[in-house]
């Protein structure tokens, strides 16, 4: 079997399971975030130093939703669903869903990341991409 990469390796973990996401946190107030940054806090403003890396576990809720059915760009073919998801550790994510039709999901619904096949690289590795879909629980 042909080997496998992640396409973002700095954004996400993808040997978790769920795959975790490489977020941040403030050591002055608390506050955690996503993508990781080290310009500064965006609540308190405490300057990068402050900043420390932390691993989100890919769970959360759904917040909402959208369907794409007519999309341009390379790389993903219409239609797919887009959702902003509130992770269980605070910070809200923007991602695509493994359902191209969003058909039988609800807002609050569990969601948990996987990893999804997108194609391969230019050495046929397989590239990996971080995807959330419904879960159990
Ligand atoms: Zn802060």
């Amino acid at each position: 079997m042909a080997q496998s990469v992640p396409a973002q390796p700095a954004l996400y973990s993808a040997s978790g399971k769920p795959p975790s996401l490489n977020g941040g946190r403030c050591r002055k107030c608390g506050y955690v975030f996503f993508p990781p940054q080290h310009y500064g806090c965006e609540s308190c403003g405490a300057p990068g130093e402050e900043l420390e890396a932390v691993v989100l576990p890919g769970r959360g809720k759904l917040h909402s939703f959208a369907t794409v059915h007519l999309h341009q760009g390379k790389g993903i073919e219409a239609p797919f669903t887009v959702g902003v998801i509130l992770l269980d550790d605070g910070p809200a994510i923007r991602s695509i869903l493994t359902t191209r039709t969003g058909e039988g999901l609800r807002a609050g619904d569990r969601m948990s990341a996987t990893m999804a096949a997108q194609g391969s690289d230019e050495q046929g590795r397989e590239v990996m991409e971080l995807r959330f879909e419904k879960s159990a629980r």
